[in-house]
């Protein structure tokens, strides 16, 4: 199917195109792209237009450039544009501006990402639902996901995200949201930030670009000052506004949680009446993200009731929480443990919520028995928290669900603080890198354990995952 003609992009960018071509996707990356697609030559950590000559030899069916990169034929397939990384946002608007879809756009500080897939799952049992296959919300994220919506989107979810002041307000512009939706707001990239109600009044920039009378849903249950941040710029874009959380004021109420290992059930207070809806994953954080969707799905015009029944589908995305049954042999014994990889990234707000689910966690064997195992953590380094970091690392100690924990081991320099913190019998290893942790992944856990890995990116614990998931 056809996304883009080489008329349509020529007119939305402004553009100059060397012959017709029809694109059916749009791609930033050759080793990835599908033959069809348009390639759009970003510049990156390298050059796009590096990339050219191998994507169409690749079978794109043209590229975005901004001149005719050497080795590529002057009646190549192109639009050549004055900058390229401009050309895409004029897509991704133009996109937008011919879709007559209902659009979502949800940023916080952590949950963009579970929360935008929720809504993609619910949202795509009641129409043809576009959303970024990855977490695409940043400069080129957020206007590749608009450039690749088809005319016939019915509703669109685009993830907006930040680590700088004064990103977020002209990706809302671009994406021209009817819902706006802030997860939540919490210390992650405080490094360029005073404090969190800084952070709150960026979020709340998601406001700015909603189309009239537009919808402003934000989490009631964070402090008041932050609330009131995202209440005053909520009330100022003049349409309605719902919270969503335990809070008394809260118009998508959390009534009750409660976690087993393998879900959560949620009963709720919509403003349609009482709702109980199962996430098929434990957390906490997984009911508030799925209050949020039923929030953001009523405010688009889709069911609630049927999307708090489809819910229950929904599964994390990878690193994100996944929780899966490793059964290995090693040393010719069985070695069966659950292991919760949420090693995609960390920050205090998203390790209390893994934490919690830890400590929730029924140590069990393979089919599911209770066995004495033990509830293992291991914790990499929470990244740019700036000037406060060694003490949010420390204060994790705190935490009432440490008390359940068996031994926790940690990752990374920050984590030194975590360790010297905790009390003796729960310290396990502490090692400076991943890598260290990974040799010795075998000696880390016994049959029955729940093995839960977290930490930022940067700290590299997938590595511990992934050894894990090859101890035999
Ligand atoms: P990033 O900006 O790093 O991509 P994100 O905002 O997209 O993050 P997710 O990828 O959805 O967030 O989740 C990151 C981590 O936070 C995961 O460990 C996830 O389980 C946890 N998490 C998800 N939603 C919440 C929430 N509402 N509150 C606390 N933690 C959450």
């Amino acid at each position: 199917m056809t996304l883009w003609t080489s008329q349509d992009a020529a007119k939305a960018t402004d553009g100059h195109v060397t012959r017709d071509w029809q694109a059916a996707g749009v791609s930033i990356d050759t080793r990835t792209i599908e033959p069809g697609d348009l390639f759009v030559a970003l510049k990156a950590a390298r050059d796009g237009h590096d990339f050219v000559a191998q994507a169409l030899e690749k079978g794109a069916a043209a590229a975005l450039v901004s001149h005719i990169p050497e080795g590529v034929a002057e009646d190549a397939p192109l639009l050549i544009v004055d900058d390229v990384l401009t050309g895409l946002e004029a897509m991704g608007r133009a996109a937008r501006a011919r879709t007559q879809a209902r659009v979502v756009a949800v940023t916080g500080s952590v949950g963009k990402t579970s929360t935008k897939e929720m809504l993609r799952d619910v949202l795509s049992q009641q129409g043809r639902t576009h959303a970024a296959e990855a977490s695409y919300n940043n400069h080129w994220g957020v206007p590749l996901t608009l450039a690749r919506m088809p005319a016939d989107t019915e509703f669109a979810v685009i993830e907006i995200g930040m680590n700088h002041p004064g990103e977020i307000a002209p990706l809302s512009r671009m994406a021209r949201p009817h819902v706006a939706m802030i997860t939540t707001v919490a210390a992650a990239h405080l490094e360029a930030f005073e404090d969190l109600n800084g952070i709150a009044i960026e979020k709340s920039a998601i406001f700015d670009g909603l189309e009239d009378n537009g919808t402003c849903i934000f989490n009631g249950d964070l402090d008041s000052d932050l609330v009131r941040t995202m209440e005053g710029a909520a009330w100022a874009s003049g349409g309605p506004v719902a919270r969503f959380g335990a809070c008394e004021e809260c118009q998508y109420r959390l009534m009750d949680v409660r976690l087993s290992d393998e879900t959560t059930v949620v009963q709720a207070d919509l403003p349609g009446g009482p709702q109980l809806f199962k996430i098929s994953t434990p957390g906490r954080h997984f009911a508030m993200n799925g209050l949020a969707t039923l929030a953001a799905v009523e405010a688009l015009g889709a069911d609630p009731v049927r999307a708090a029944m489809d819910l229950a589908r929904w599964h994390p995305p990878a690193g994100r929480g996944t929780r899966e049954v490793i059964a290995l042999d090693h040393d010719d014994e069985d070695l069966t443990f659950d292991l919760i990889d949420d090693a995609f990234n960390a920050n205090p707000t998203s390790m209390a919520a893994s934490l919690e689910v830890l400590a929730a966690s029924t140590p069990r064997d393979g089919v599911g028995r209770v066995a004495k195992g033990r509830r293992v953590a291991i914790l990499g380094d929470m990244l740019e928290l700036g000037e406060d970091e060694i003490q949010l690392h420390a204060a994790l100690s705190d935490l009432p669900y440490v008390a359940a924990l068996d031994v926790v081991h940690c990752v990374g320099s920050r984590m030194a603080a975590l360790y010297e913190a905790l009390p003796e019998p729960l310290r396990g290893e502490h090692v400076d890198s991943a890598e260290a942790l990974a040799d010795k992944a075998h000696r880390l856990v016994d049959a029955g354990d729940v093995v839960l890995v977290k930490g930022s990116k940067g700290s590299h614990v997938s590595r511990v995952v992934d050894a894990l998931r090859r101890v035999g």
